[in-house]
């Protein structure tokens, strides 16, 4: 591993001279509504402050469930056709476009994540709300011709009402852009809490989509404490669908919560995802795919591949393989150009990786590269950490760390190999290595996760849905999927003619 030091002789981003101030988007006003304190997000990178928001209290909630209500009731979104929701997204894709770099600067400062990661993850978003766009318009039901000639059969979609959508800060825009353009094209309106460390850009989302038209009350993005607003959010009884992204832990506290009025529920949550090399694969390209999926996002990404599990006899081949090409993973200052992995979002976060690397050791899994913090002023920086000789019962093979942490497990036949991939309570994604057609899809059947992935790892678009099988989740969100998440089904039987009496039959 390569360190990016902050005073490399290279063009840099500058730090703001004062943290920029946020207020919440209630019914189309900007506003501190009822807070009366306001939290400061410093970079992680940097310990400087970047971001003021308010912290929102439980009266706020009510004042945006009351306007995500009235204009789902009320209001022209949900009323009107495809094609003029259709507008207000592909406007906002477009002043996404225009507004990249702020949008970008942000996220990074936020999440300690590198500059050319976030470009990227801002105009990927940009794409999926393009996307997004034309759902609006593709959405339909379904008609039953076939029931004979006095029935004729429709089943219609609708907006499910108010969504209350809850997100983390692992891709703050991204995975807002995964839903939220989706919950919109329906037709639902929006009360949105982002995770409190990186609320930055969906409050600037509003501000573009304020821009683009959105109608008031359409979008509400609330600030402040997760267990507080996120909790009320869930229980609330106006709002029909909840739409939770986070941990399994939290996850669950949510469908408990949502069980009040019996909430519509989407859940996308943890994983622990296997990649399986059989000993025909393409090692080297394993290898690169591998290092990408435990480094990306410094491993605080929901679809990493955190566990290796590798056919015994290339198992030192690739293990040496991996460790050399982790050994040129350029990590450190977020702001540099040439930053491939930058700080660890937040500090308790950060001891949590270390405390399951801790556990590792004690466990008896053997550290072959990695395993240390590496020293930084500010920065919370890791150095990415393989450990070999894991036992499936180990602690650190078991449980999501969301850090950069691949623990490496042998196996000795096919059937082995879907035991191991298959023996976690997550279902999220997973990777199969092999040159073999039968070998590849006969694992893509076997194992139990909502995306596979045949020799390549975290690829593709919003074409695809995507979500969790077992405790990983419920629902799917992006594609055609996406949109109809948010609808209800209406079966309709119209009779056509005379119908047959029952009393004077
Ligand atoms: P988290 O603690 O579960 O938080 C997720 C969101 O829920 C945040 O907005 C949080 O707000 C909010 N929240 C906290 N307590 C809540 C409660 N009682 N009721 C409702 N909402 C509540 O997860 P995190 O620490 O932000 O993210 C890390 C975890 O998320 C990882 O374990 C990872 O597996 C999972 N994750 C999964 C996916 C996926 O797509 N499957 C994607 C990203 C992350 P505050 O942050 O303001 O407290
Ligand atoms: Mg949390």
């Amino acid at each position: 591993m390569l360190f990016v030091k902050n005073n490399d002789n290279t063009q840099r981003l500058a730090l703001p001279a004062q943290p920029r101030q946020f207020e919440m988007f209630i019914d189309g006003q900007w506003t501190r509504g009822a807070a009366l304190k306001q939290v400061t997000r410093s970079s992680p990178a940097h310990q400087v402050p970047v971001s003021v928001y308010q912290s929102g209290t439980l009266d706020d909630v009510e004042q945006a469930v009351a306007a995500a209500r009235r204009a789902f009731d009320h209001g022209p979104w949900a009323k009107s056709g495809g094609a003029y929701r259709a507008g207000v997204l592909l406007r906002t894709a477009e002043l996404i476009r225009q507004h990249s770099e702020a949008l970008a600067l942000c996220e990074t400062l936020e999440t300690g994540k590198p500059i050319s990661q976030s470009r990227g993850e801002v105009l990927g978003a940009a794409d999926i709300w393009e996307y997004a766009a034309g759902q609006a318009r593709a959405l339909h039901g379904d008609a039953f011709n076939n029931l004979g000639d006095s029935l004729l059969g429709l089943v219609t979609r609708e907006p499910v009402g108010v969504v209350g959508l809850i997100t983390p800060w692992n891709f703050p825009f991204f995975i807002l852009a995964e839903r939220l353009p989706f919950i919109l094209a329906s037709g639902c309106t929006v009360v949105a809490k982002p995770s409190e460390l990186t609320s930055g850009t969906t409050l600037m989302l509003a501000e573009l989509m304020q821009e683009a038209g959105l109608p008031q009350g359409v979008l509400n993005v609330l600030t402040g404490s997760g267990s507080l607003l996120g909790q009320a959010i869930s229980e609330h009884a106006e709002i029909d669908m909840v739409s939770f992204t986070g941990s399994t832990e939290v996850g669950r506290l949510t469908m408990a919560a949502a069980a009040g009025n019996m909430k519509k529920l989407g859940l996308e949550l943890g994983g622990k995802n296997p990649q399986v090399v059989f000993a025909d694969a393409d090692l080297d390209a394993a290898a690169d795919a591998i290092v990408f999926g435990i480094c990306f996002n410094a491993g605080q990404c929901c679809v990493s591949g955190s566990r290796l599990l590798v056919e015994r006899s290339v198992e030192q081949a690739l293990t040496e393989k991996v460790c050399a090409l982790i050994g040129k993973v350029r990590i450190g200052e977020p702001l540099e150009e040439g930053t491939q992995v930058g700080s660890i979002t937040e500090a308790r976060h950060l001891e949590r990786v270390l405390g399951y690397i801790e556990q590792g050791r004690r466990e008896g899994a053997r550290v072959v590269c990695g395993g240390q913090r590496i020293e930084s002023a500010t920065g919370m920086y890791l150095q990415p950490t393989v450990f070999a000789d894991v036992t499936p019962q180990m602690v650190i093979a078991r449980e999501e760390i969301f850090g950069p942490v691949l623990t490496i497990t042998a196996f000795d036949d096919f059937e082995h190999a879907m035991a191991l991939a298959n023996d976690t309570p997550f279902g999220l994604a997973a990777s199969i290595w092999s040159r073999d057609l039968q070998t590849a899809l006969q694992a893509m059947r076997q194992i139990k996760a909502g995306r596979v992935w045949v020799n390549t790892t975290i690829a593709g678009g919003p074409e695809l849905p995507s979500g969790g099988f077992k405790q990983s989740g419920i629902g799917r969100e992006t594609g055609r999927y996406g949109v109809e998440e948010y609808t209800e089904l209406k079966s309709v039987h119209v009779q056509m003619g005379a119908r047959t009496p029952w009393v004077n039959a």
